[in-house]
């Protein structure tokens, strides 16, 4: 069994973003900027923001939060965003999610500039992605194919199964992984909760490669899985004694894989160093660089 360090990995990416950015710089143009609107107070959010904030400044960007009350009318969100669309200092915005209950956040994502849409969330952006055009792509599915990349792990040709169809993650991973992309070329099961479980079963023990995205810790067992499949776990899930898990009962299903993700440490880390390439390149974009 071997480890997929999502921190190695992410680390090595952004090393890479920081000299680029460098680079950019000595040559007389401003950083990269980025933009987070965090809406109220939610715990977890909070931390996926410190991270991102962290981790833009490790790239060379600079990052600035906007703090806004839970209360905030939808409508008043909305005018912040386009202010923010208007403002040719900031290259992408990320608005967190969740948003409050009374916010229906699809309006909010429609209403991000998709030129600024870093977080690939956009139906410009993930319409372009599934045609296989040029597109920022959902940041937690292009770090997988990042990690795979980074590994050597083929796709081509192999069968993927996908738990999971949430918009942020195993739609657009399915998707991903079935395009004729450079990490694609799979044949892909998508897999979600009206799936009959005897069917889940047959699926998972055939699978090359197995992505979980489900939120409930301890989902993969290894009777789901063959000997030596690569095993992709993108949960994040909070037990009661506030340890951080995934969706794979990890110590079980780790010795029957050839490579597994680790929580923490696995794809959480790949989620944000993808965001940061997708920064670059908007930035890039605006400055005419590719
Ligand atoms: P989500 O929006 O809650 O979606 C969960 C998906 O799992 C849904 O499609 C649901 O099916 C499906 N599902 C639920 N129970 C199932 C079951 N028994 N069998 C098969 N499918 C089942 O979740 P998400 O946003 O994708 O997040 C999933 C997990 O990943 C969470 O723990 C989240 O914290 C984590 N996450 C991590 C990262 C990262 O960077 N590592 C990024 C995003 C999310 P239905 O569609 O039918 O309801």
């Amino acid at each position: 069994m071997n480890i997929l360090d999502g921190k190695k990995c992410a680390d090595s990416l952004i090393a890479e973003i920081g000299k680029k950015v460098s680079g950019y710089v000595q040559g007389g143009l401003r950083k990269p900027h980025m933009t987070i609107i965090l809406v109220g107070e939610h715990a977890p959010s909070e931390s996926y923001v410190k991270s991102k904030i962290t981790t833009s400044g490790l790239s060379g960007f600079e990052s600035e939060l906007i703090r806004l009350p839970e209360s905030i009318r939808e409508e008043e969100l909305l005018a912040r965003i386009r202010e923010i669309n208007e403002d040719h200092t900031t290259d992408g915005l990320i608005v967190q999610l969740p948003l409050p209950k009374h916010i229906n956040p699809q309006n909010i994502i429609n209403a991000i500039d998709p030129a600024k849409d870093i977080d690939g969330f956009h139906p410009t952006n993930f319409g372009k992605m599934t045609l296989g055009q040029k597109a920022f792509r959902p940041a937690t599915a292009y770090g997988i194919c990042k990690l795979l990349q980074y590994y050597s792990i083929p796709t081509k040709a192999k069968h993927v199964v996908v738990i999971g169809r949430s918009n942020i993650v195993g739609k657009p991973i399915s998707i991903m992984l079935a395009n004729d992309f450079d990490i694609g070329n799979a044949t892909v099961t998508l897999t979600h909760i009206e799936t009959p479980r005897e069917l889940l079963l047959e699926m998972t023990r055939v699978a090359d490669i197995v992505i979980v995205a489900v939120g409930i810790p301890g989902f993969v067992t290894p009777d789901m899985v063959k000997e030596g499949a690569v095993l992709i776990d993108v949960g994040i899930n909070r037990l009661e004694s506030g340890k951080l898990v995934g969706d794979v009962d990890f110590d079980a299903v780790a010795p029957k894989c050839s490579w597994i993700t680790p929580v923490p440490g696995g794809v959480g880390r790949m989620t944000v160093a993808a965001l940061m390439i997708n920064t670059l390149n908007a930035y890039q974009n605006n400055f005419n660089l590719v």
